[in-house]
């Protein structure tokens, strides 16, 4: 699996040290690093040819030295319910990903994708469906961003990584993708305001607590017995739900951070009592957050939907248990269902009848 574009340097994977001392060993100055970082990850520039403060000559030597992304907006669906908007966005190598907007109340918030496509297999997402094509450079995971702040003319407050793929299966530029969009000379987006969801790579979730980082952990459980998990989720026969416990405990000791548990009610599957049950017990020595999230079916799988009542129990159970719990609001209820669909249905048909940019 190839992940690197080209033979040249991907200069806004760089940090603002690293472009320092690239810039030097081609005789630039520190103050040029300055200008083409805040180019970058301040205004967002799209290409080199944008950055106006910098002669043309310097810019098309630039252009011969680094590899400079950008995505192609290949369609956008937009809400009529809540002005969420899905991007399906195009990578220079041809390969799709997603993106989705949502406007709260707090702020403007952005859902990123870490890989093109996942080798996770869990049963009930769409987005693992053909499998993993290749993980996301920092460079690609910040131009969602980037693209979607260019395209809305506002300014995003909050990023979760929970789109399509695992980010701690491409954890090292997951990382990296986090210092860049946190840096003061970029975006700045509070550390806090970063969420990773994982389905729970232990030793991936132990390392991150190690960064002592100030994001938080979302950690797909989904189901509160091992023997359960398994059939949902791959991954559970690798980790069983004690170590991922433990890990979230080490986590939380780390960073101070308070962990969610992101759980998918699945009709028939998960929403049970006694679910519930296990799943306050589960949750009750951590200091942690709760978060329902109606199963969007997929057509593939026949997994449905628990009935609006069976979730308002479930949630009604937890919070006797004193647990701190929300149901996922459903934004774009009317664009897309599940996480992944509208790559999947553009790579089915192209020309899809939606909307293009
Ligand atoms: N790989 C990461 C992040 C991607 S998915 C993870 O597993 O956490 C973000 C969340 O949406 C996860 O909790 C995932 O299990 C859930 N999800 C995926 N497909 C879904 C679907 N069809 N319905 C409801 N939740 C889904």
């Amino acid at each position: 699996m190839t992940e690197k574009l080209s033979d040249k340097t991907d200069i806004k994977s760089l940090t603002l040290p690293e472009l320092t001392e690239e810039l030097k060993t081609k005789g630039q100055q520190p103050f040029r690093a300055k200008q083409i970082y805040q180019w970058m990850h301040e205004k967002c520039a799209r290409s080199f040819d944008e950055m106006t403060n910098l002669s043309k000559d310097f810019r098309e030597q630039l252009k011969e030295w680094y590899a400079y992304t950008a995505l192609q907006t290949v369609q956008v669906q937009e809400s009529r319910i809540d002005g969420t908007k899905k991007f399906l966005f195009a990578l220079a190598d041809g390969n799709v990903v997603e993106s989705v907007w949502m406007q709260y109340k707090h702020g403007n918030s952005v859902c990123i994708s870490s890989q093109v496509g996942c080798r996770m297999g869990c049963k009930f997402c769409a987005s693992t469906l053909d499998g993993l094509e290749r993980n996301l450079l920092p460079s690609e995971m910040l131009d969602q961003i980037y693209a979607i702040t260019l395209a809305t003319g506002e300014r995003v407050s909050n990023v979760v990584v929970m789109g399509t793929g695992e980010p701690l299966d491409n954890y090292d530029n997951l990382l990296k993708f986090i210092r860049l969009l946190t840096d003061e000379n970029g975006l700045h987006i509070s550390q806090r305001n970063v969420t990773v969801s994982t389905c729970g790579i232990v030793p991936r979730m132990r390392q991150l607590a190690e960064e002592k980082l100030q994001i938080t952990l979302a950690l797909s459980l989904h189901a509160t017995t091992d023997e359960k998990r398994k059939r949902l989720m791959p991954i559970a026969n690798r980790y069983s739900i004690r170590e991922l416990m433990e890990a979230c405990e080490f986590y939380f000791r780390q960073t101070g951070r308070r962990i969610t548990f992101e759980y998918s009610l699945v009709g028939g599957v998960n929403d049970w009592e006694e679910d519930a049950a296990e799943l306050s017990a589960l949750a009750a020595p951590l200091c942690c957050h709760i978060n329902l999230i109606p199963v969007n079916p997929i057509k593939e799988r026949d997994y449905v939907r628990s009935d609006a009542n069976k979730i308002q129990a479930f949630k009604n159970m937890l919070e006797k248990n004193n647990k701190n719990v929300t149901i996922r609001r459903e934004m774009g209820r009317d664009i897309d269902g599940a996480c992944g669909q509208l790559r999947r249905r553009y790579k089915e048909e192209p020309s899809g009848g939606m909307k293009r940019a």
